[in-house]
């Protein structure tokens, strides 16, 4: 009876002081290098995604393979970080997959090469990538050990970008998305067409399974969902991720991933097909035109 009273007792106070621990070491992440959040591991079937904060809110994310421990990281916009990461983990990292040339996802690129001492694949799909060496299209393959990576070509955001769905070749896997998609919102039109933004999001991404993760190049999300709240006041799961958001947020928890199908339920830029959402962008019954309004009006939106 005392044992087990005993017993309780110091795994409560285990329980306490491990929390503690984690507690103490998130601050130290955060606290020490300024990062806006803290870092995160999501396990998937097969493989492993760290993600890792950079800049003011740039996402960069480290992708291993579980069976053969090679890895590639995505946008490595702060080499350092990437290096320790991978030399704390014990992984293989031989590649590099850029989602487009913007400073500050691509910035990092050349730095990078020349720290690292291994070879490195650097895949793109815009020549002003710094230090690509594989230049990228739409439906190109290749693997990270074994898992499977297939290129989706987004233009509009830049010409050249590059979404990458990853995969054991069996399961949903997940999409990297840098400034194409993003949590409940989507990349300006720097250099494209609503028609393109609508390929890509309602087209390519739509079509990708509904389990499919996504892990977007910003932690823009409560930005983005009261925007959306904007466009769709009655969609309580809008309401409800921004509450969830939210505690995320007052603690420095990333918000990504989200899933594809959490996407179609409440991101109004993949929601141009929905009567409510074209009511709110003028009335048009074109999924096109409703696509640039909102972008429009997104544009000028004051969260
Ligand atoms: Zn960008």
């Amino acid at each position: 009876m005392l044992s087990s009273a005993w017993k309780s007792v110091a795994t409560s106070i285990e329980t306490q002081l491990t929390s503690y621990y984690f507690r103490v070491q998130k601050l130290r992440t955060i606290g020490v290098r300024g990062m806006h959040s803290s870092l995160e591991d999501v396990k998937l079937e097969s493989m492993q995604v760290k993600i890792l904060p950079a800049l003011q809110d740039n996402y960069m994310y480290l992708i291993v393979d579980n069976k053969t421990r090679e890895a590639a990281i995505v946008d490595p916009v702060d080499p350092e970080l990437v290096i320790k990461t991978v030399q704390e983990e014990n992984v293989k990292l031989n590649k590099v997959l850029t989602t487009h040339h913007h400073w500050d996802h691509a910035g990092g690129n050349e730095k990078l090469v020349k720290l690292w001492s291994g070879e490195l694949q650097v895949y793109g799909g815009d020549d002003r990538i710094g230090a690509m060496n594989q230049k990228v299209s739409q439906d190109v393959t290749f693997n990270i050990g074994e898992l499977k990576v297939r290129c989706l070509s987004t233009p509009c955001h830049t010409t050249g970008h590059i979404c990458y769905h990853v995969t054991n070749g069996q399961n949903a896997g997940a999409v990297f998305t840098g400034d194409t998609l993003f949590q409940g919102g989507c990349g300006r039109f720097f250099e494209g067409t609503p028609e393109e933004m609508y390929d890509a999001l309602c087209a390519k991404l739509s079509a990708l399974p509904d389990d499919t993760k996504v892990f977007c190049g910003h932690e823009y999300t409560l930005q983005n969902m009261s925007f959306a709240r904007h466009v769709e006041p009655d969609n309580k799961l809008i309401q409800n991720r921004i509450e969830w958001a939210k505690l995320r947020r007052a603690s420095k928890d990333p918000t990504v991933p989200s899933t594809i199908g959490e996407e179609k339920s409440w991101n109004p830029f993949m929601r141009v097909h929905e009567a409510t959402v074209q009511r709110h962008a003028g009335g048009e019954k074109n999924p096109i035109l409703t696509m640039g309004a909102l972008r429009k009006e997104k544009d000028n939106f004051k969260a």
